[in-house]
């Protein structure tokens, strides 16, 4: 599944998909493969690699800024979530999609910082105003 990063660098991930590994505390840390949000082990709070905290509302979590560029994840990024059998989960950059509407279509445009976009929104922005 594949979420997005909001403005202020949080992710919504909704009691479902968590499952209860992931139902309290929960404990972040960052690497350049992306985001792993972790079930909470006993003196994670000691680990200087690593955030423990909680979940928002019960499905949002803020990501802290540090990790964010650890992995290379700005505000408004589309993330591949990843659920891994010790009950974490693992934010992977979503690659290969639009940098404006996260959706992955053909003849995407190659941005000169390597993003992509796609043919609809080039058409959105390049609409003449009203
Ligand atoms: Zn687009």
């Amino acid at each position: 599944m594949r979420r997005r990063i909001s403005p202020e660098g949080r992710i919504n991930i909704g009691n479902d998909a968590r499952g209860e590994p992931l139902a309290g505390k929960v404990s972040i840390s960052g690497s350049v493969h992306g985001i792993l949000i972790s079930p909470y082990q006993l003196g994670d709070e000691a680990r200087p690699d690593c955030k423990v905290t909680v979940w928002e509302s019960g499905q949002r979590l803020v990501l802290p800024l540090q990790f964010r560029q650890k992995a290379g994840l700005i505000a408004g990024d589309t993330v591949d979530v990843l659920f891994r059998e010790d009950g974490g989960i693992l934010l992977v950059k979503a690659t290969n999609i639009c940098a404006l509407c996260g959706e992955q279509t053909e003849d995407m445009l190659e941005m000169p910082n390597g993003r992509l976009v796609c043919p609809r929104c080039r058409r959105i922005l390049c609409a003449d105003e009203p």
